[in-house]
């Protein structure tokens, strides 16, 4: 049996002339995924990518599971690939449907033929397999308005695909076809989710986290890691910026008012994380922040963080709620390593009453008390980073 899987385009597919590149770039981020499960050929025509395994080591089942994961992918099903001879796929076809039609009690054919050289139009076909099937499998019937399964059969450019399941894939943008970004991420639940969905909207992603030794543990920074290694399922490689910060916030604490202490210590976060940003060729910040979930969080706080910064700072949490943000990590699968219990730099040195409307002339002229060259080069000087990936 000659078993493929095809994966049917998104957005993509209504992109006009430069489709083309779009397309490229998904085929690449298909190709470097399945080069770790097997030896697979990608044939790529007509909004649609088929997978052929080239050998018996070939895993299609992880082959399966991993392009779920792929943005840019609408939807995903394993078919039967026989040769365009209506006789061959009459004989082909009941034994592989078998085990889905068995289970169910109604059933149609539907066919498309992009190969109008084909003998049978696809009324015909629908009619002479729906034949076969009912035959071969009493206990189904055929329901043409709301079938339990339907069998599909596709007569394409070099053979015809019958499938009878489908799965959704990502949806969104190939990661990579719409520029770089940097995530600013933490160990919480609300920075992995923020960088997923900028991947999806077709954005490569790194990330930077901030750490503060010995006030943080290496556990936390491990944590981070495992979270981006859980994100490269679906955004692919991320390289991870790890930037001491500690000097930073024993700094601020020790000059600055203890109020505006949360909304100093974001201002370097941000000017630092841009700094890493342009020179590793991104054109945006992205943050898990949502509106009014913390003190730093409310708009005056946030139009005092983005003064720092003439970079674009994406922030797709803004208007979503806690429980929807967790919808989103448990579908990623970042939940249950983002609720493991590790500190935060956030969380060190928490004022215990933040502004939560800090009026940008107190905080300059408290950042004035500050050396702000040698903090910031500092860091810089000392960022380490590892990439990250599953592939
Ligand atoms: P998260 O769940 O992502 O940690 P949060 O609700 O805890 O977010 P904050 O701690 O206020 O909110 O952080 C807001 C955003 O700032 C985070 O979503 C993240 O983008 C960034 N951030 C916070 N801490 C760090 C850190 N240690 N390193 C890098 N970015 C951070
Ligand atoms: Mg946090």
């Amino acid at each position: 049996m000659n078993e493929v899987i095809i994966l049917k385009y998104g957005e993509i597919v209504l992109k006009g002339l430069n489709r083309s590149s779009f397309e490229d770039v998904l085929i690449k981020n298909i190709r470097r995924r399945l080069s770790s499960i097997g030896e697979f050929k990608i044939v790529n025509s007509q909004s649609t990518a088929v997978i052929w395994p080239k050998n018996e080591d070939a895993d299609i089942d992880t082959a399966y599971e991993t392009l779920q994961k792929v943005y840019g992918v609408v939807s995903l099903s394993r078919a039967l690939a026989v040769e365009k001879d209506f006789d061959k796929i009459k004989a082909e076809v009941p034994e592989y449907v078998s085990d889905v039609l068995s289970s169910h009690k109604t059933f149609k054919v539907d066919a498309r033929r992009s190969d109008k050289k084909f003998p049978l139009n696809s009324p015909q076909i629908c009619v002479a397999l729906g034949e076969v099937l009912l035959d071969k499998f009493p206990n189904v019937s055929v329901d043409v308005n709301s079938p339990e399964v339907v069998v599909m059969v596709e007569i394409r450019d070099t053979h015809a695909f019958i499938h009878a399941d489908k799965t959704p894939g990502a949806g969104g943008l190939p990661v990579g076809c719409g520029g770089k970004a940097a995530l600013l991420l933490s160990g919480g639940i609300d920075s992995p989710v923020a960088g997923c969905m900028m991947a999806k909207r077709g954005l490569e992603i790194c990330a930077i986290h901030f750490e503060s030794p010995p006030y943080t543990s290496e556990r936390a920074k491990m944590k981070v890691f495992s979270l981006a290694k859980k994100m490269s399922a679906y955004c692919g490689r991320i390289e991870v910026f790890v930037v001491p910060f500690t000097k930073v916030q024993e700094s601020i604490r020790e000059k600055c008012p203890e109020e505006l202490f949360t909304v100093i210590m974001r201002r370097y976060m941000m000017k630092i994380s841009q700094k890493i940003a342009q020179k590793n060729g991104c054109q945006a910040l992205i943050t898990g922040e949502s509106l009014g979930q913390v003190a730093s969080q409310t708009v005056q706080a946030i139009s005092c963080t983005d003064a720092v910064c003439s970079m674009p700072i994406l922030r797709p949490l803004i208007g979503m709620d806690k429980t929807e943000i967790v919808d989103i990590a448990r579908k990623i699968d970042t939940f249950e390593t983002s609720i493991l219990p590790y500190e935060d730099c956030c969380t060190v040195f928490t004022p215990r009453h933040p502004r939560t409307r800090p009026k940008e002339t107190f905080v300059l002229s408290a950042e004035s008390k500050l050396d702000e060259e040698t903090l910031v080069s500092d860091c810089l000087d000392n960022v380490t980073s590892v990439v990250i990936s599953q592939f």
